[in-house]
């Protein structure tokens, strides 16, 4: 990388340079093999990336993060050749970067608020956050560790590892607390683990940030459920203080006709199936999956691109989403919903599932679908789907995968009656996190039902921003 003494760009010279794109591997090759999709930007395309940043006195980029990542004083370390000092700039106030820079919805948050994107494109803050990332974890000795404050003689539990909880449990060894997460599957990540597949975010990222982690003095116990292996009251009467960041695992259901067919999936079956067991790709797997010549995925969302791009990884010759409403409206990520097309993926908009259809043997034969068409918006602002009198249309797939949603897991509260919870499941709490336990927090999808890994990650650092006050006697 170029050092310090490079020629620094005056802001005509800055407005002068081009985006940058993400190489990817080709489509083609792409949606037959597991391996990630984008390939990261090269030192170049970094340098003349983060030269593009103008150094915006207001700083509108960081009021989009829900961390606050020191955007500008990141890029502005990279464009000047001082990686560590980007990185350590980085990893101060995100403790999962790798993964923020590969899965983060950047066009709804930072890039969103970059004074650049309406000229010629928002500053590609994802692909340098990644890029730094990336840099860091293959120089650690450059980079040093985090510094933790003395210890404060304080024990906190966290409940779920996942990006809520890991971020929760940083934060709090970082200030002295002895933390202890508790994880109930056998592996660390939550959702980044079992949901999200590697061809976006290999499995050996998580492993690379979990370890930072473990390395500020975390104590990470897995296959430990709590509401069954050990009770809420019990954590309160062990620890000074619990984190709850038990995620949304729960599926939404059709709740149509067939959908207990053989070759019907959630999304959460499917995906964990695929990314923990390694059914699909492993003939000798315990938990096997239908593979399916031509699958159907019901919705839209990432968690739906994340299905159709699987089936048609495992050798689905047609892979579908069916989704009652058009393409503009699609919730995932706008990368995803571009890279699935690339891949072949078809988008069947305008159709509602009433019924799924089967065989006498009960295997699944195919989807009978309401035709929509849009109306005025709903409360999401979106236009409502309506439906057209009298128009069904049959879709033939043998395997159909629901990827509606999720909402909150009910195990824990089921053994903890008095955490208040709203009519979803959603556990209620204040600004600063706290349940109606007193020393209880919580944070993440438990709180906000199906939302997204920065999100999460921010509740989790101002829980337990809030949960060290409540340890010092500050509130
Ligand atoms: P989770 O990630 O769900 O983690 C909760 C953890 O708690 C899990 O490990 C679970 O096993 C554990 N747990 C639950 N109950 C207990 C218990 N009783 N005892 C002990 N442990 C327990 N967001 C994005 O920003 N970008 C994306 O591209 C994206 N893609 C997605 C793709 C899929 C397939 C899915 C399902 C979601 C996606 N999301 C994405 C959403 C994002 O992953 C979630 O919002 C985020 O993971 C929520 O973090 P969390 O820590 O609250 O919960
Ligand atoms: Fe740089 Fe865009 Fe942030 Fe301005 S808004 S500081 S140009 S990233």
């Amino acid at each position: 990388m170029a050092g310090r003494d490079q020629h620094e760009p005056t802001p005509k010279e800055r407005l002068a340079i081009p985006p940058e794109s993400m190489p990817a591997q080709p489509a083609a090759e792409r949606q037959r093999n597991f391996t990630e999709v984008e390939l990261g930007l090269t030192p170049e395309q970094a340098m003349r990336e983060a030269q593009r940043c103008l150094h915006c006195p207001t700083r509108p980029c960081v009021d989009g993060c829900p961390v606050r990542v020191a955007i500008p004083d990141f890029i502005g370390a990279l464009a000047a050749g001082d990686l560590p000092e980007a990185a350590r700039i980085l990893q101060r106030d995100n403790a999962l970067p790798a993964v923020c820079g590969r899965v983060c919805p950047q066009e709804r948050q930072c890039q969103s608020r970059c004074v650049r994107l309406h000229r010629d494109g928002a500053v590609g803050i994802g692909y340098l956050e990644r890029f730094v990332a990336d840099w860091a974890y293959a120089h650690p000795d450059e980079v040093g560790r985090l510094e933790r404050a003395p210890a404060s003689g304080r024990r906190v539990a966290v409940v779920g590892a996942g990006p809520a909880g890991l971020t929760a449990a940083g934060e709090l060894a970082l200030r002295g607390h002895a933390v202890t997460l508790f994880e109930a599957l056998h592996d660390t990540g939550g959702v980044l683990r079992y949901g999200i597949p590697a061809f976006r975010l290999p499995k050996s990222i998580i492993d690379i940030e979990v370890g930072r982690l473990a390395r500020l003095g975390v104590t990470v116990e897995c296959n430990v459920i709590i509401g069954r292996t050990l009770t809420l009251d019990q954590l309160r009467e062990q620890f000074d203080a619990v984190f709850v960041g038990s995620g949304a695992g729960l599926p939404i259901l059709l709740d149509i006709p067939g959908e207990n067919l053989k070759g019907v999936y959630t999304a959460n079956e499917y995906l964990t199936r695929v990314n923990l067991m390694g059914a699909g790709m492993d003939p000798s797997s315990p938990t096997p999956v239908a593979v399916g010549r031509r699958v159907a995925v019901v919705g839209a969302g990432n968690t739906a691109m994340d299905c159709v791009r699987t089936a048609r990884r495992l050798g689905a010759e047609e892979a579908l989403i069916v989704y009652r409403r058009t393409r503009a409206e699609m919730p995932a990520r706008a990368v995803e919903i571009e890279h699935a097309a690339e891949e072949g993926i078809r988008f069947l908009e305008l159709l509602q599932p009433v019924e799924i259809v089967g065989e006498s043997d009960g295997w699944v034969r195919g989807l009978r679908c309401q035709r929509m068409r849009l109306g005025a918006p709903d409360r999401s602002g979106r236009p409502r789907p309506e439906p057209i009198p009298e128009a069904l249309v049959d879709i033939v797939a043998d395997v159909v995968i629901n990827a509606l949603g999720n909402r909150p897991n009910p195990l824990l509260a089921r053994t903890a009656p008095q955490l208040e919870r709203d009519e979803t499941g959603r556990i209620a709490t204040d600004a600063d996190g706290m349940t109606s336990l007193p020393g209880v927090f919580s944070g993440g999808d438990s709180v906000r039902g199906g939302a997204t890994v920065i999100n999460a990650m921010g509740d989790g650092k101002r829980a337990a921003v809030a949960i060290d006050r409540w340890l010092r006697g500050e509130d």
